[in-house]
């Protein structure tokens, strides 16, 4: 398949380079086998027979992009805080009155349509591959499988409560030891799973160290959500202050090394990310949540430092591109001796910060040869945002003036996932419809449940356990 005649192509994201005029790219299965002019490929490509020449006039050809954290099937949730009577105070807040209630309610089916639906909104924007953190895999898988996206399914395991695909820790635990066995490297390579216990404060000593261990074995990450905001954060550094406050907590138990991926870290101190950075443990940036809760992640400090960095929406119906231009503002406006990011920064991080982060590197996050032949374009014949365009101003223009841009194909693994703006493989009306349903049931179980009294999940554990409480045990 030849791509030819691209206004600009972005091959990997470099200061004031990367960016191809008049580019082209030749695919060959699910690899990439040459970037450059499209002059060039047109003389060694054009008479091979059957190429497939798909003609990229108008348009950017870019890397797909990686959401490197989000929670797919949680649309219905976002129903939630417009039915509480008090506004949320943090992640520990929104976790107990919004989160866990409406994972509570979910089915293997609701779940599955959820997850489809979800897929569609990342796909849609260009992000060629997400991490998914939710419950029932085999659901998350499936739907996954369907759609065709790269997806890392990170299989969540908390401590705190019972949610409807496992009673307890064990089981948790052999859920995500199943998914890795059943899943991770299916489809080619296209699907990956990774460990993931939710929070450092909502799971036990026991399940973060088995959860690691589990990772190391299989070769996996192991990802979790922490300092996301204050609530949290000043209680796990008070639980656990003996050992140097959460960081320490989990340098303790052996969490950080280089299968940690970390979602996040919007309170971590300088101190902290240095200790990260040594550690090799992978973070991702996810500023819409952080804003949420009224925080924004170091990250100008966390680049410094090297860690491995992606991006994430943290949010269903959330886009990566809203998503830089979130990471461009904040981090101007936060007053730190680090401030700003530049923009080829920025879509750096969206793209080839991402695959590094997840580690993937070597397979997705630019346009290279023996890469996968992950791809996006954005048409320019109809846009109004991307206007003017100069190979000088292309990384500002993207990470600025990008956002919520629908992609117009999609490439992953060199098929067509969505073409001319439109899906191939998927049903955008029946998902979205078969969407809308639940949470439309979910709005009826809801209000039922509370004029009821009656709580949706079931709580197993307390959460920010002492030393001396697991000990107890
Ligand atoms: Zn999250």
């Amino acid at each position: 398949m030849l791509f030819r005649n691209a206004c600009y192509l972005v091959s990997r994201p470099r200061p004031a380079g990367g960016v191809i005029e008049n580019g082209a790219i030749y695919i060959e299965g699910p690899l990439i086998v040459e970037v450059g002019l499209t002059v060039d490929l047109e003389r060694r490509y054009l008479h091979l027979p059957g190429v497939e020449v798909i003609d990229a006039s108008d348009k950017i050809v870019l890397p797909g992009l990686v959401d490197a954290h989000n929670h797919l099937g949680e649309a219905h949730t976002l129903l939630v805080e417009g039915w509480l009577a008090s506004s949320i105070r943090g992640i520990v807040d929104a976790t107990e009155r919004i989160y866990w209630p409406a994972y509570g309610w979910l089915t293997k089916e609701s779940a599955y349509d959820l997850t489809l639906f979800g897929l569609l909104n990342v796909l849609k924007h260009g992000a060629t591959t997400h991490a998914d953190a939710m419950i029932f895999p085999e659901a998350m898988a499936r739907a996954s499988i369907q759609a065709r996206g790269r997806t890392v399914l990170h299989p969540q395991m908390i401590s705190s409560v019972a949610l409807p695909d496992a009673r307890d820790e064990r089981e948790y635990l052999a859920h995500t030891e199943a998914a890795i066995r059943n899943y991770h490297n299916q489809m080619d390579g296209l699907i990956r799973v990774g460990v993931h216990a939710n929070a450092v404060f909502n799971c036990s000593r026991e399940l973060l160290v088995k959860g690691m261990e589990l990772a190391c074995k299989y070769g996996v990450q192991f990802a979790v959500h922490i300092a996301e905001s204050d609530d949290e954060k000043e209680r796990t550094d008070s639980v656990w202050a003996a050992q140097g406050g959460l960081v320490g907590h989990m340098h303790t138990l052996g969490l950080l090394n280089r299968h940690t991926l970390l979602f996040h870290g919007s309170l971590l101190s300088e101190a902290e990310i240095d200790l990260l950075a040594s550690a090799d443990a992978a973070l991702v940036h996810c500023p819409a949540t952080n804003a949420w809760f009224g925080q924004c992640a170091y990250l100008p400090y966390m680049v410094q430092a090297g860690m491995r960095l992606g991006l994430g929406t943290d949010c269903v119906t959330h886009n990566l591109f809203n998503v830089m231009l979130s990471v461009l503002q904040h981090h101007n406006i936060m007053p730190r001796a680090l401030r700003g990011l530049p923009a080829w920064k920025v879509f750096e991080l969206a793209t080839l910060g991402g695959a590094r982060a997840l580690g993937m590197e070597d397979q997705i996050g630019s346009l290279e040869p023996g890469k996968r032949a992950d791809l996006i374009t954005l048409d320019l014949q109809h846009n109004t945002s991307l206007f003017p365009l100069s190979v000088e101003s292309l990384y500002d223009r993207l990470a600025l003036n990008a956002a919520g841009s629908e992609a117009c194909d999609v490439i992953i693994d060199g098929v067509f996932i969505r073409r001319h703006g439109a899906f191939t493989l998927l049903d955008e009306e029946a998902i979205i419809a078969r969407a809308r349903e639940w949470c439309h049931k979910f709005g009826i179980d809801f209000a039922a449940a509370r004029t009821a009294g009656r709580s949706m999940v079931r709580r197993i554990q307390p959460e920010f356990q002492s030393p001396d409480q697991e000990l107890d045990e």
